[in-house]
């Protein structure tokens, strides 16, 4: 029987898919023994840090995660930055194979003036300041304002755009983060404005989410039916049937009639930012009409930018177009990489799992005989990691704080403080 180390780094979806996939290629002579390295102190990825809060189901996806890590030969090794605790390296060194599962966190920039202005951020900085991610609970987000611009024409612009016109105690029982939640409590903003460069058949909203908008008990959900009819008609006949049932979904939205609620989310097709103004801070957005020369401008206070993700580079590792560079998932030697740092940002959680196990087949035909180099643990000397039972101290605590406040759980937001949680 030969039982092969694997070193997993990064514990979102992609992640515990190859982990699953490892386990469900498991025989009586194939083994495999699996240290999964995270550089924050909870796992999960973005179904911690990214789903939307008022999402919750989405987020069960972390019982199968849970079960993956608790099938036996699986080790948690949290609070563990590659890059910085470990090298890529060492790592090939000691494990039969290296899986690299890091994502891809940093958010695509216009590239127009103006974009670095206070008041300019990424929905890669907004959505884990709302969820409660360690990195970004301090970051200055300016919520004074009456309208905020939210570019981008995907389902995290959506998502940032819901929450910021949520009634804010609709929030109240959903994990944001607590600082989020008091923000978006006396937050001035009362419109906000999704603006895509293209028209809405080229949107990459997906129509189940688009579905959910006219049930809003609290907001304004506002299409212009002209902008559909005229998408519907440049889209012609021969349309594909996610685009037609997103045109659908759209033009329920545009027909149902406007309601006196405080808060308006509008949809804007055809702009194309072109500069941001302000002195000192964002005032305004410069739109030039998609496809001819005419500039309108919208007066705001808060910008936020939902174009695409890039991985963040680590060092050893090599990088074509914001992705790990990869052919079919194998990166070099015995190293491998799945889902977003693999793919880029795109797919749903679920699209993680075919694509995990496809490179894990890969991986597992590679195999040369085991090493027998030791593992992460002796790079580690005194630093303190989470493990799994302290992550399942950790998580059983939050849920417990939040079961009297009807919340699936209250969110620890500080290292120190979910360390503390997890009995380090
Ligand atoms: C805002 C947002 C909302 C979304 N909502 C949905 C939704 O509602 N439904 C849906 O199906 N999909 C949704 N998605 C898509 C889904 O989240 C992704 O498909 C999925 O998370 C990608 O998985 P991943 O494991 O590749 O990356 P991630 O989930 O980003 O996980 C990467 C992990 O690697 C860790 N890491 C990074 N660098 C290092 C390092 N140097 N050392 C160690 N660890 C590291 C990170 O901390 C993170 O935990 C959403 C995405 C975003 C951005």
């Amino acid at each position: 029987m030969s039982t092969y180390k694997v070193a997993i780094v990064g514990a979102g979806p992609a992640g515990y898919f190859a982990a699953q996939a490892l386990q469900n290629l498991q025989t009586d002579d194939l083994q495999f023994s699996i240290d999964m390295i995270e550089r924050l102190p909870t796992p999960w990825g973005l179904v911690r840090s990214g789903v939307a809060p008022d999402h919750p189901k989405i987020k069960t996806v972390s019982k199968v995660f849970e079960k993956v890590a608790t099938a036996g030969n699986f080790r948690l090794f949290g609070g563990v930055e590659l890059g910085t605790d470990i090298s890529i390296e060492q790592l090939k060194e000691m494990y039969d194979a290296v899986v690299i599962a890091t994502g891809s966190a940093l958010g695509k920039k216009l590239g127009i003036p103006g974009e670095d202005l206070p008041g300019s951020l990424s929905a890669a900085e907004f959505v884990p300041w709302y969820n409660a991610h360690p990195d970004f609970h301090d970051i200055d987000i300016s919520l004074d304002c009456d309208t905020a611009v939210v570019i981008g024409a995907g389902n995290v612009a959506m998502d940032v755009a819901r929450m910021l016109t949520l009634e804010p105690s609709e929030l109240d029982p959903t994990d944001t983060a607590d600082h989020a939640i008091s923000a978006f409590k006396k937050s001035s903003i009362r419109e906000v404005i999704i603006s895509a460069r293209r028209g809405p058949e080229h949107a990459a909203f997906t129509s189940p989410e688009l579905r959910e908008l006219p049930k809003l008990e609290h907001t304004n959900v506002l299409i212009s039916q002209a902008d559909i009819a005229a998408a519907i008609v440049r889209a012609g006949e021969e349309i594909e049937k996610d685009t037609k049932s997103n045109l659908d979904a759209m033009l329920l939205i545009s027909e149902k009639e406007a309601t006196n609620h405080d808060r308006t989310m509008k949809f804007q097709f055809l702009a194309t930012p072109v500069e941001i103004k302000g002195s000192g801070k964002v005032e305004e957005v410069v739109f030039q009409k998609t496809g001819s020369d005419e500039k309108f401008s919208i007066k705001c206070g808060l910008v936020i930018t939902a174009i695409g993700y890039e991985a963040a580079c680590i060092a050893g590792l090599p990088y074509e177009r914001g992705k790990v560079l990869n052919r079919d998932g194998h990166v070099s030697e015995n190293l491998y990489v799945v889902g977003w740092a693999k793919r880029g940002p795109s797919g749903v959680i679920g699209t993680n799992k075919s694509d995990a196990s496809d490179v894990i087949k890969l991986l597992v035909s590679s195999l040369k005989p085991a090493k027998n180099n030791g593992d992460v643990s002796d790079l580690l000397a005194d630093k303190k990691f989470v493990s799994q039972s302290h992550w399942e101290a950790i998580n059983a605590a939050e849920v417990a704080a939040g079961e009297p406040l009807g919340k699936p759980r209250k969110k620890a937001v500080l290292r120190e403080e979910l360390l503390g949680l997890g009995g380090l």
